[in-house]
């Protein structure tokens, strides 16, 4: 698939049918020489894309939680997953 714009990554990274979508946040942030820290802050504020830290997906506003930094699928599926950090 192309992805020229962020509008069009975020998309993508919503689409449930994108498998490794971490891998096409990270090749996006490389090829547009965007720090991935950056990349995700812009998707977010802009793009309502944000990054789950649990499942590494991204969602829509409505599906995160920014208190947990999580999706609310990942608050729901307690939280075993909580001490790994990275
Ligand atoms: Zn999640």
């Amino acid at each position: 698939m192309d992805i020229d714009t962020l509008e069009d990554l975020a998309k993508e990274l919503k689409n449930d049918e994108n498998e490794n979508v971490l891998a096409l946040f990270e090749e996006y942030a490389k090829i547009n020489n965007i720090k991935e820290e950056e990349l995700e802050q812009i998707l977010s504020k802009k793009y309502d894309c944000f990054k789950c830290e649990s499942c590494d997906k991204f969602y829509c506003y409505d599906e995160y939680s920014f208190f947990d930094e999580k999706c609310i699928y990942c608050c729901d599926t307690d939280s075993d997953a909580e001490d790994e950090e990275y």
